[in-house]
């Protein structure tokens, strides 16, 4: 099938399009149809109608894409599978070396049986049952090698047990909706840039033409108020599949009484629990029905149709993907493996887009992380303990054999933490081998132990258990106290040590295990192991080789060549498109000044030796009480940390400089809760607004001190009056003390020196922290780090120009930022600012220079609107 021509025209853009709009679309188009395989790469600055332009180009494609296709079969490419992984490291494990990755089953190898009638009696004269501890015990498990011919396939498949989202009282069968393809994934990292997608494609026709399915978290979703009510994602996510478990579990046992011949009518029905708002699966068809109806539905509205109906919008949302030409999704649901498994997200031959794609391989490889805490380990090894002990005499051997592997793990992690063979470093890095063999645990199969995780619901059971053994006195179930700990409730840290454990299975080059021992004097949950992933372009590969193309959005996606070097190194610079264009606003609507000096003439100097003296606090002060006389309406100013600010702040308290501003500019300071920012942000806002009514007053707008990297930096809009002046405070280098950082440094490193014999090797147990790696490291790895620090500067400073009419001046106050300073850094960082902040950057070499910039600049700003 030939693939749709090139186009000009996208009819379905709601008005006419800016020239960089057509320009963005056609090359989207083009790129789309050049696959499969095909790999683009789209800068667009915030506030240029990204999100419409990629509709308008992506869905007219798809489109086209059928019409050409109408009369014959769509292409298909084989895409391959292959996801050769690499390794190669000759001491690993016995089960590591056999061990071939789990591939996805369609139809799960059921590994877990009823428990036969001839069980009841050991477990009656153990008391199981009259104290209605029934419910906690396990199905007999029986790994691969002992199954044999023993394997009474058939009788659980027919309860129940395959984990179907819609299991339900009224259960028939029913027929699974045919797979649409190809159709379009689009990604974003929160629910509210979803939200905003669905919102620009309610603007176009495509809305009514194409089915689209939202896509969003329990939490978001949930309408039962039971579990809502719990609070946290996490927490939320448990009880679900808990109730949902619980119900496959009745229906074993109902299942299981008729095999053994108790047909006593109602026994299901009594037995059978789980969410009411999965009842009935009519209803869960009618939801489907309504929600193609109404078109293009952001996660609210699925929430509200949910509620209305009386039926579970979360799972009811999941079942329409197959049949959906275009699901919204989040991040996680897309990027992560075992989340596409779990939803039935099938990418083959289908355009995947990934928005805010500025930071993506640290995105993807932090989800594959995990983290277990010495506390959670305690309480899961307590929690197994007491489970082993009450039921060891009623269970199989081998559940009993798992639990007992797993206790030993535990202890041997527990002992780890505890141990500190040298006190110098409480902290160390090792590869997954060498952490297995200094546990000595390297003869346990891994592999067959996560299998069993997986498989025999030995997680609801311990956890369940160990809950029950919370119950209080007056028989309640004491859950405040669970859930007082941030680290979860029993299943929470469980699942901690399950996904620890499933870690463990990775290449052994492809990550790191972070041993963090108690320091003297700190808290036990500050200990720590941790695994972290370092290498993104496998996971990546596995959406790059099913999808039929992949689209990478952004405001800014620079530096492409870190981007191609961690994502997709085995294709060269000129495989990948890449699409770039200006910023709409004017070139008189933004003003980016480099500001070298204060008022006093002081040169600025933020780097960590400098940034603390009281006379560069003292300058900046100096300059801040200048700035909020020029600038009208809000100023964000950016600090590094939280700690800096704090210092600042009581710095400037002392001085009287924060009385001197106020008599300006409202003051307000970023909260490190995160649930603090919101009231904070509404008071800003509204002091900006109340000002702006009350023309007369002295003080003519607000301050807002906030954090690079906070809540703030990253997902806040500060549009027209809410940031006409963003400053920014230094250059935020994160720490070089961060254990896992210098670990991504070295392997981004080794992309470019694997022969480096100098560098420092892989396998090395202790780390020399800070600026020692920085210095060793070659240039990849000290870009790196560079660049995280001008992504988080262009993340913040982005903040404040949000559409064409708007107008903002951006401070970049420290000499480093100046093209003509000798640099202590490895390079200008003005040079990794956005093209179109970058061709506007001017140098203020003295503060005179700046104040008459800032003053002609809202001079004119405020003649022109
Ligand atoms: S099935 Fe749906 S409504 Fe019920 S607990 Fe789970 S997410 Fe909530």
């Amino acid at each position: 099938m030939p693939p749709p021509s090139p186009r000009r025209d996208f009819p379905a853009f709601p008005f006419a399009p800016y020239q960089i709009q057509s320009e963005f679309m056609s090359f989207l188009y083009a790129a789309l149809s050049s696959g499969p395989r095909a790999l683009a790469l789209l800068e667009s600055p915030t506030g240029t109608g990204k999100t419409l332009s990629i509709i308008c180009s992506a869905l007219q494609w798809l489109l086209d894409h059928r019409d050409a296709a109408a009369g014959g079969h769509p292409g298909r490419a084989g895409g391959s599978t292959a996801a050769a992984s690499g390794g190669g490291e000759d001491e690993e494990p016995d089960w590591m070396r056999d061990f071939t990755p789990l591939l996805p089953k369609k139809e799960s190898t059921k590994k877990t049986k009823p428990r036969p009638a001839r069980r009841q009696e050991p477990r009656k004269a153990a008391g199981a049952e009259d104290d209605g501890e029934d419910e906690f015990l396990l199905d007999e498990y029986e790994s691969d090698d002992e199954e044999g011919t023993r394997r009474q396939a058939g009788k659980r498949a027919h309860c129940g047990g395959g984990g179907s989202s819609s299991e339900s009282e009224d259960d028939g069968d029913e027929e699974e909706e045919e797979e649409v393809t190809p159709k379009v994934f689009f990604t974003s990292r929160t629910h509210s840039q979803l939200s905003q997608f669905v919102g620009e494609l309610k603007k176009t026709e495509f809305s009514g033409k194409l089915r689209t399915v939202c896509l969003g978290s329990r939490k978001n979703l949930c309408i039962n108020k039971d579990v809502q009510k719990l609070g946290s994602v996490n927490r939320i996510n448990e009880r679900c599949l808990e109730l949902l478990t619980n119900k496959r579990s009745s229906k074993i046992k109902a299942c299981a009484n008729q095999v053994e011949g108790d047909n006593r009518k109602g026994s299901r029905a009594k037995t059978s629990c789980g969410c009411p708002m999965l009842a009935k699966r009519s209803l869960q068809k009618q939801f489907r029905s309504e929600v193609s109806d109404h078109g293009a539905l952001d996660i609210e509205d699925l929430a509200q149709i949910g509620k209305k109906i009386g039926t579970c919008p979360y799972y009811g949302a999941r079942d329409m993907v197959r049949s959906a030409d275009l699901v919204v999704l989040p991040y996680q649901s897309l990027l992560l493996k075992s989340a596409r498994e779990s939803l039935g997200i099938n990418l083959k031959n289908s355009v995947v887009i990934i928005d805010e794609a500025h930071n993506l391989a640290d995105s993807l490889t932090s989800m594959y992380n995990s983290k277990i805490t010495s506390s959670q380990l305690r309480a899961v090894l307590s929690h197994l303990e007491a489970y082993l002990d009450r039921f060891q005499n009623v269970l199989g051997a081998g559940n009993r054999r798992y639990i007992q592997t797993l206790t030993v793990l535990t202890r041997s992690f527990l002992r780890v933490l505890t141990r500190n063979e040298d006190c110098s470093s409480t902290v160390t890095s090792m590869t997954i081998n060498k952490f297995l063999f200094s546990l000595d645990i390297d003869n346990i199969n891994i592999v067959k132990l996560c299998q069993y995780l997986k498989e025999s619901n030995i997680i609801h059971k311990v956890s369940g258990y160990a809950n029950k053994l919370f119950v209080t006195q007056d028989g309640v179930n004491d859950l405040n106290h669970l859930q007082q700990h941030d680290e979860g409730s029993s299943i929470a840290r469980f699942q901690a040590l399950a996904n620890f454990l499933r870690s463990l299975l990775n290449c052994n080059d492809d990550g790191r295990i972070i041993v963090a021992r108690q320091k003297p004097g700190g808290q036990p949950e500050d200990a720590y192991i941790k695994f972290v992933m370092l290498c993104a372009e496998k996971t990546f590969s596995e959406v790059t080789e099913d999808a039929h193309a992949v689209i990478m959005a952004g405001g800014t996606l620079q530096p492409i060549e870190e981007t191609r070097l961690r994502l997709f190194p085995s294709l060269l610079p000129s495989d990948i498109k890449f699409f770039s264009c200006n910023h709409i606003v004017p070139t008189e609507s933004i003003l980016p000044i480099a500001v070298t000096r204060g008022p006093s003439g002081m040169t600025f100097d933020f780097s960590y030796g400098s940034r603390s003296s009281p006379t560069m606090i003292e300058e900046l002060g100096r300059f801040l009480c200048n700035i909020v006389a020029i600038v009208p309406e809000g100023i964000v100013m950016f600090f590094a940390s939280y700690e800096y600010i704090k210092q600042v702040y009581d710095a400037w308290t002392a001085s009287g400089t924060i009385s001197k501003i106020s008599k300006k500019k409202y003051v307000f300071r970023e909260p490190r809760n995160s649930v603090d920012v919101e009231v904070i942000l509404n008071k800003y806002k509204g002091a900006i607004q109340s000002c702006s009514k009350n023309s007369g007053d002295a003080v003519n707008g607000a301050l807002l001190l906030a954090v690079v990297g906070g809540k703030i930096s990253e997902g806040i809009n500060f549009s027209d009056g809410m940031g006409r002046c963003v400053l920014m405070v230094g250059l935020p280098y994160p720490s070089p003390d961060d254990m896992e950082l210098m670990e991504t440094i070295k392997h981004i490193g080794n992309y470019t020196s694997r022969d480096d014999k100098s560098f420092i090797s892989n396998d090395e147990c202790k780390l020399e922290p800070g600026f020692g790696i920085l210095r060793k490291c070659n240039r990849s790895g000290q870009e790196y780090y560079e660049n995280l620090c001008m992504k988080a500067v262009n993340q913040s400073i982005g903040r404040a120009i949000r559409h064409v009419n708007d107008y903002a001046a951006m401070l970049l106050v420290d000499s480093r930022y100046s093209h003509t300073s000798s640099s202590r850094s490895f390079s200008c960082p003005a040079e990794k600012l956005p093209q179109w902040i970058k061709t506007r950057l001017t140098c203020g070499q003295n503060y005179g220079e700046v104040h008459r910039l800032l003053l002609q600049f809202f001079k004119l700003n405020k003649q022109i609107r």
